[in-house]
């Protein structure tokens, strides 16, 4: 039986080789952090790790993850609702909410699973979710199964968010969406301009803050401490496997009432497993590490802005970022994918990123900052971009 569909899936298979799109992956065989060693042996610099407080392997929470395994063992064999809720369960959702300054949070395996089960429960065929047309593939996946209208705008143009919003008061309920930092940019999404527009035309704000979390904001709260408008989204999302401890586990967090609902209702918490206990420990020790410090945001901000000035300086046609996301502009597909190999024979991790990724003349390479990285670790990428720069005429 298999036959035929093998045929088809090896020539969709080449087709994809032949646009130049298939995946590979690259074998580390070390913990994740600032050098990573391949399969290769060779000893690397990352600077493609969403690691951005360089948590993934920090003694702390490893430590609180062997307590976790120790005090409550290895899995759940349970969702949420049957037997799958712990005490350490309930005080990672309650750090969660203390953290973002909300009233409640439910936990999910992933951050995708939390964008893919937050809309059908709470709108109907009545209401409108209104997108940014550059939000995550988890945000589409959602909206695709929530029955309400849906409408889009050119990312971040809060013109078009405006005029759609206007439309849509034809709706009995308006959800505005975005993410909180677009990943391919590094730009923050205009939230204080989105939250005056949602007062003014009667909508609900929801960001995903996966990037920003952590990230952006002086004590890294994200994108309503970066405009200073905390407490005026309604909801969240975000993801345990960034910046806070890069394992596993996504959330929602904000009103109590959507939060409820979603526990009753949201498919991805009813119907799988409930988080193990050894990254739901590690989850609370990281969110204690949070309030009890600034040092790691503090660090990755004067990481991000040295090595932003170093680039610049060097003479590379850098975007702007708020995040400690750097795309390093090169617009040609070809010789983004040259000087990443280039990058790593200099022993420089990084990944170049052309269309359909980025749009097509806007190929990258993206730098990706960690508190992780020490002075000596952003020098040496530096001093590897400028030669192979040099090399390839992207810097005279
Ligand atoms: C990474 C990411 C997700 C998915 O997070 P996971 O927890 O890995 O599923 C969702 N949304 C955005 C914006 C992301 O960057």
């Amino acid at each position: 039986m298999y036959g035929k569909f093998k045929d088809h899936l090896i020539k969709e298979i080449k087709d994809i080789h032949e646009a130049g799109l298939y995946k590979d992956e690259r074998i580390i065989v070390s913990p994740q952090g600032a050098e990573i060693e391949l399969e290769t042996g060779q000893k690397v610099l990352n600077f493609c790790a969403n690691n951005y407080l360089g948590l993934s392997n920090h003694p702390k929470l490893v430590k609180a993850a062997e307590e976790g395994l120790e005090t409550h063992g290895y899995g759940m064999s349970s969702v949420r609702f049957i037997c799958g809720t712990t005490d350490l369960h309930k005080t990672l959702e309650k750090k969660i909410a203390e953290f973002f300054g909300t009233e409640d949070t439910i936990l999910y395996a992933a951050a995708f699973d939390a964008n893919g089960g937050v809309f059908e429960p709470l709108l109907t065929a009545e209401d409108a979710i209104i997108s940014d047309s550059l939000n995550h593939a988890s945000i589409i996946d959602g909206v695709r199964l929530c029955k309400a209208q849906r409408y889009r705008y050119p990312n971040a143009d809060m013109e078009a968010l405006e005029k759609v919003l206007i439309e849509a008061q034809a709706q009995r309920f308006r959800v505005i969406v975005t993410d909180g930092v677009f990943s391919m940019d590094g730009n923050v999404a205009p939230v204080d301009k989105m939250v005056e527009l949602a007062e003014k035309y009667d909508a609900m704000v929801m960001v995903d803050e996966c990037h920003s979390a952590g990230v952006v904001g002086k004590t890294g709260r994200g994108v309503s401490e970066h405009f200073d408008i905390m407490g005026k989204l309604d909801i969240i999302t975000g993801t345990l496997g960034k910046a806070f401890g890069g394992a596993v586990g996504g959330f929602t967090t904000g009103h109590k009432e959507i939060i409820e609902m979603l526990r009753q209702r949201s498919r991805p918490y009813l119907f799988s497993n409930s988080l193990p206990p050894a990254v739901v420990n590690a989850g609370i020790r990281m969110f204690d590490m949070m309030s009890e410090t600034n040092e790691l945001q503090d660090k990755l901000h004067a990481n991000t802005d040295y090595f932003m000035e170093k680039m610049t300086a060097a003479g590379f046609d850098i975007k702007p970022t708020q995040s400690a996301i750097c795309a390093v502009m090169l617009y040609d597909a070809k010789l983004s994918q040259d000087m990443a190999a280039k990058l790593l024979e200099e022993g420089i991790y990084v990944i170049g990123f052309y269309f359909p990724v980025v749009p097509k003349g806007e190929a990258r390479i993206r730098v990706q900052l960690s508190a992780g990285h020490e002075k000596a670790h952003l020098d040496k990428a530096i001093a590897a971009f400028t030669k192979v720069g040099k090399e390839l005429n992207v810097i005279k």
